[in-house]
């Protein structure tokens, strides 16, 4: 249907508006709408890409997601799955990670042909997509779906590169002070802090903590946000068979939206309360717009939750007087900040490296570590020691799924 709209002629859109105050409501939707529409091939072209997507990017896609959530690590003499190893990264004891960044080298490495094959292939469909529907830059697409505008991207990713001294570079090497040591092993990157808070924040207490945090910006806020907790609209604990992580929908705009969280009572999971109640305000705010207009780009819909999220940390900073609860808090603040802004501006640098080198042939998979690395030592800064073995995480992350890293940082900024 989308791609019929576009075909309608701008001066008999135009006139159909003028003529119709119920239709020129929507103006925004066929707007946003139009921006493909320089982009847009003849219909039997745009069929044929996709009828073929099934079998292109869509199936290798699937390939790298099956391939990945197949993987089986030998840790220690467990079996563990990658999801399962990678969560030990962030464990307490040192020897714990250690030995979890050695059976993820592996199992990458062990992999590499194939993750490398994967990459080249999807790099390779992007760029004859990409020169089909004439786009000039490898991002363009992108910055297309996510309704913003190349300089502002380009500015985003300057600025960040920049300011990598004064923020990963500085932070990376406070942490290695703080644990004793002149540089950070690649596995205590993420590591807890000596100090961190294990504060548990039971539900009625993470509740009242978001309610007062939103209503003291606003109570309005706060009672957008009650009917969330009272009418059931929140599947807090975690279970299994379960997804992991925390996500706020929307459903249709007569109903509710819903959130789904794994609420297990660190302060870090009070934030993700905060955050995705964020979404569902803005959510039910929204919904009077209606189906078509009640949608946001992923980059406006992350201001509200990130808002949310904030207000609550400050709202638990204040009420946090312990110096040392107060030092955890800030610390693992700043931490998923780099996280967010650093380590995605990364991310994104690194993946147009991928895109641009894949235009001239074939990469092999040492080319592709070496780009990592360079993307690496550039963000992480000299306090990182990175260690044999890191090279081929990025099939972790990888160019995969294009550019798409970029939308949580858009906000964050
Ligand atoms: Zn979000």
């Amino acid at each position: 249907m989308n791609l019929r709209l576009n075909r309608i002629e701008d001066s008999v859109l135009e006139k159909a508006f003028e003529g119709d105050a119920a239709l020129a409501r929507y103006r925004p939707w066929f707007e946003e709408l139009r921006k493909a529409k320089p982009y847009q091939l003849e219909d039997r072209v745009e069929e044929l890409f996709h009828d073929k997507s099934t079998t292109g990017f869509s199936a290798w896609n699937r390939l790298y997601d099956e391939t990945l959530a197949a993987l089986t690590l030998d840790v220690d003499g467990e079996t563990l799955s990658l999801e399962a190893t990678l969560h030990r990264l962030s464990d307490r004891d040192a020897k714990t990670r250690e030995t979890a960044f050695h059976a993820i080298s592996k199992v990458l490495t062990d992999n590499a042909r194939l993750l490398t094959h994967i990459t080249n292939v999807l790099a390779k469909d992007k760029e004859i997509s990409d020169r089909w529907r004439g786009y000039g830059d490898i991002a363009d697409s992108r910055h297309l779906a996510n309704s913003v505008e190349r300089e502002v991207v380009d500015a985003l990713q300057s600025a960040v590169r920049e300011a990598y001294p004064r923020l990963s570079h500085r932070y990376y090497k406070m942490k290695a002070k703080w644990f004793g040591q002149e540089k950070l092993n690649a596995w205590d990157r993420n590591a807890p802090l000596p100090t961190s808070d294990d504060r548990v924040f039971d539900w009625e207490t993470a509740k009242t903590t978001v309610l007062d945090a939103y209503g003291q910006f606003s109570p309005k806020l706060a009672e957008l946000a009650m009917p969330f907790f009272d009418g059931g609209w929140i599947d807090a604990p975690t279970g299994k068979g379960k997804l992991s992580g925390a996500f706020a929908h929307p459903t249709v705009p007569s109903a509710h939206p819903y959130l789904m969280l794994n609420y297990m009572g660190r302060a870090r999971d009070v934030m993700t309360l905060a955050h995705e109640l964020g979404h569902g305000v803005h959510q039910r705010l929204a919904a009077a717009q209606g189906p078509l207009l009640a949608n946001t780009p992923l980059t406006l819909a992350e201001t509200a939750s990130v808002f949310g999220e904030m207000l609550t940390f400050r709202s638990i900073l204040d009420k946090t007087t312990d110096n040392k609860q107060r030092f955890a808090l800030l610390s693992s603040k700043v931490e998923d900040m780099l996280n967010t802004v650093v380590r995605q501006i990364a991310f994104y640098t690194f993946e147009r490296e991928v895109h641009l080198a894949r235009r001239k042939g074939e990469l092999r998979t040492e080319e592709i570590n070496a780009l990592w690395m360079d993307v690496q030592r550039e963000s992480l800064g000299d306090a990182i020691e990175f260690n044999e073995g890191y090279d081929v995480f990025w099939s972790l992350h990888s160019a995969l799924h294009p550019l798409t890293v970029l939308r949580l940082c858009l906000c964050v900024w």
